[in-house]
C-alpha cells in the first residue's frame, strides 16, 4: 500500500488558499454552472474570502457551503490537518490530541471531529457471504446481564462479513423486534448468504427471513469449532473498546454512533490499495447535515 505522510500533506495542502481550491475542484468538477450568465462559466477567487466569483457577471458561489467547512472560522488547513491526523492512526485519534496538535480551543476540536466523522459515515452496500451478527454492550460501569439490566450501557449491533465490510448501528434493545428488520436492512437475502449468530433467541426467526442461519453454542464452548463462529465480529468489538478506552477514555451514549462510524470507516477501508486520507478527501465536498 502507498502511504501518504505529513511531508505528502504538507506539500499538497501548504496554505489555505490551497484547501480552498481542491474543495473547489471537487466540489465543481466540471465547472461551475452560473445561475444568472445560464452557463458554464470561469470563477475567480476573491481575494481573503472563502468565494469564487463569475468573471461575466461576479455572482459568487462558495464551495464550503452545505459542507463539513460551512461558516467556520477556523482555517481550512486546520481542518484538512485533523482529516489527515483522523484517517492517519489506526485507533483514532481524540479530540484532545487534536486539540494539541491543531492548537485550537477543546470546544473547536471537538467541533471539527465531530465533523469529520459526518464525512466518515459512509453508506455501504447490503453485506453478504459469510456475515456474522452479534451485539455487544459499551459504555457504563456494572456487568449487566444480557439483554436487560445492562444498566448505562449502550446495546450495539454488528453485522460483519468475514474477511469483508462491517455495520454497527446503536439499537435500543436486543428484542427481535429491532434485530431482525436491522438484518433484513443491511444483508442481502440471496443464496450464497449464511448469516451465522450465537444462540440470542431473538435471532431464531432468521431463517424464516429467508436467510440460511447458523448458531454458533456458546453456552458449549463451541464457538471456534468448525465455520459456525461469531469471532470476526467479537475481534471488531474488541478492537473498538480497546479503542474507546485508550484514546478516548469514554463516549457518552449520544455520541457513539459517531465514533462507531470512525472506526468501523477505518475498518471497512483496512484493505484500501490507497491511504484512507486520500478516500476521506474524496468525500470533501459532500453536503453534509450541519449541526
Ligand atoms: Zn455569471
Amino acid at each position: 500500500m502507498k502511504t501518504y505522510t505529513i511531508k505528502n500533506f504538507n506539500e499538497q495542502f501548504p496554505t489555505d488558499d490551497a484547501c480552498l481550491d481542491f474543495l473547489f475542484k471537487a466540489r465543481y468538477p466540471k465547472g461551475v454552472y452560473c445561475q444568472k450568465c445560464q452557463k458554464i462559466t470561469t470563477h475567480y477567487k476573491i481575494a481573503n474570502r472563502k468565494v469564487y466569483s463569475c468573471e461575466f457577471c461576479g455572482s459568487h458561489v462558495s464551495p464550503t457551503a452545505g459542507t463539513i467547512f460551512h461558516k467556520s472560522y477556523t482555517p481550512l488547513r486546520s481542518w484538512f490537518h485533523a482529516m489527515f491526523l483522523m484517517a492517519s492512526t489506526k485507533t483514532g485519534i481524540s479530540a484532545k490530541q487534536l486539540e494539541r496538535e491543531l492548537g485550537v480551543t477543546y470546544k473547536t476540536a471537538w467541533r471539527i471531529f465531530g465533523q469529520v466523522r459526518k464525512l466518515m459515515a459512509e453508506n455501504v452496500n447490503p453485506l453478504s457471504g459469510k456475515v456474522e451478527v452479534d451485539e455487544t454492550y459499551i459504555g457504563g460501569k456494572r456487568h449487566g446481564k444480557r439483554g436487560r439490566g445492562a444498566l448505562g450501557k449502550t446495546v450495539v449491533m454488528g453485522m460483519v462479513e468475514r474477511d469483508g465490510k462491517a455495520i454497527t448501528q446503536v439499537v435500543p434493545n436486543v428484542q427481535a423486534r429491532t434485530l431482525l428488520p436491522m438484518i433484513e436492512r443491511n444483508v442481502e437475502r440471496e443464496n450464497k448468504t449464511i448469516i451465522f449468530t450465537d444462540e440470542l433467541p431473538s435471532y431464531n426467526q432468521v431463517e424464516r427471513l429467508g436467510y440460511a442461519h447458523r448458531i454458533v453454542q456458546h453456552s458449549a464452548k463451541q464457538y471456534v469449532s468448525g465455520i459456525a463462529h461469531v469471532n470476526t465480529c467479537e475481534a471488531l468489538w474488541s478492537t473498538i473498546k480497546r479503542g474507546i478506552d485508550g484514546v478516548n477514555h469514554s463516549v457518552s451514549p449520544l455520541h457513539l454512533q459517531s465514533y462507531l462510524d470512525s472506526y468501523v470507516y477505518r475498518y471497512n477501508h483496512r484493505k484500501d490499495e490507497h491511504p484512507m486520507f486520500l478516500s476521506l478527501l474524496n468525500q470533501v465536498s459532500r453536503v453534509v447535515q450541519i449541526s
